[in-house]
């Protein structure tokens, strides 16, 4: 559905490392296979598999670690991300990732966070806007955007980064995650995320880094229900979330409190189904959350995991739910309201939704 991509599209939900191209997860890894590091015929059928339940998707994730550990790849894989989604017409891309400790490589939190702002600042094919500064350097020489805008697609991407703490993390590492988000709140980080296997780890352990970044002001989002845990969900939504992901394992209760709250939740189809959480797109709980008119945003999860992009997401929500093409670009515009990023940026997108809109039709 060309009308998927050529539409401004909102990203929220998109974790770095789960977004990486195949053929450079490929090309890291026949790299390290040649150092010795790794055995390279034994990773590339992991990295080509397209089907991956729950579990086995976080024993991707080590193993992608294991590929992108350095400055420079961390700095590479965030540029290309960019790139991709930028072409994909995403206008404004909340993209999260874990900052990660690597002694190894002389990494810290903070240095792992420097490399992806430096990977957001080398975008050259396309103008970035990072933390409210424009970037017009790189652009200004630049490389043309064709291809990039389909007649009314985006020049220009809004960049904001949420820092994610994950499950197997300890409260102090949890605590340094947060204070560094609030350091680098002028620089384009924009919030928090608690993300990771849900199998693993308690939310007790993260609930006072978390506090501390509500206290501070910082926006947070939730994994919440990716697995049956509903004692864990019921503390998720008492603590109220600006947004949370997947919702996939709600009980009926929990259900009424989500809508009652109105907390926006972030919807990553293919997702879903691939990791068998939900059986397929036609018993997903969009439907029902559609119909209620509840706050929602389509989101991809791990385009390079699984093999998706954000128009295909808004192709299978429109072909799985009858939607057409009026709903899905009001579902894309109504994303708008749900971001972490300024008034602003706000106001900037929703001038971006409305010449689209008449250039649409
Ligand atoms: P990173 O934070 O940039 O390294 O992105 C990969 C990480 O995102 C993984 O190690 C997980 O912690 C997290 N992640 C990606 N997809 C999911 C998901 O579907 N559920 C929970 N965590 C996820």
């Amino acid at each position: 559905m060309d009308w998927c991509v050529s539409m401004p599209k909102i990203e929220l939900h998109a974790h770095l490392n789960g977004s990486i191209r195949d053929s450079t997860l490929l090309e890291l890894a026949r790299e390290l296979g040649e150092k010795g590091a790794i055995i390279f015929s034994d990773v590339e059928h992991v990295i080509l598999k397209s089907d991956r339940a729950l579990n086995e998707v976080f024993k991707m994730f080590d193993l992608i670690h294991v590929i992108t550990t350095d400055h420079k790849t961390v700095a590479r894989i965030t540029k290309e991300v960019i790139e991709d989604f930028a072409a994909d017409n995403v206008v404004y891309l909340e993209l999260r990732t874990t900052p990660k400790r690597n002694d190894s490589k002389a990494m810290s939190k903070r240095s792992y966070v420097e490399a992806v702002l430096e990977g957001i600042r080398s975008v050259n094919s396309v103008e970035v806007d990072l933390s409210g500064e424009l970037k017009t350097g790189a652009f200004a020489h630049s490389h043309s955007v064709d291809g990039l805008c389909n007649g009314i697609g985006s020049k220009k991407i809004y960049v904001r980064l949420l820092l994610s703490i994950d499950r197997r993390e300890t409260a102090e590492a949890a605590m340094e995650t947060v204070e560094l988000a609030m350091e680098l709140k002028d620089f384009g980080v924009v919030g928090i995320d608690l993300c990771g296997n849900p199998n693993v780890g308690q939310w007790l352990t993260f609930l006072p880094a978390l506090e501390f970044a509500k206290k501070q002001g910082l926006p947070i989002t939730l994994h919440c229900g990716e697995v049956p845990n509903p004692v864990e969900i019921h503390a998720m939504l008492d603590f109220l979330p600006k947004r949370i992901g997947h919702a996939c394992c709600l009980e009926d209760e929990d259900w009424k409190l989500l809508k009652r709250l109105e907390i926006p939740v972030e919807i990553c189809l293919t997702s879903n189904i691939k990791t068998e959480t939900i059986a397929s797109a036609d018993v997903h709980h969009f439907a029902d959350l559609y119909k209620s008119n509840h706050p929602l945003i389509l989101c991809t999860d791990d385009c390079g995991v699984f093999s998706t992009s954000l128009s295909a997401e808004y192709a299978l929500a429109s072909s799985a739910f009858g939607l057409g093409k009026r709903e899905m670009f009001q579902l894309a515009q109504k994303a708008i309201d749900f971001i972490f990023a300024s008034e602003r940026v706000k106001e900037d997108l929703k001038a971006t939704f409305a010449s689209a809109h008449t250039k649409l039709n």
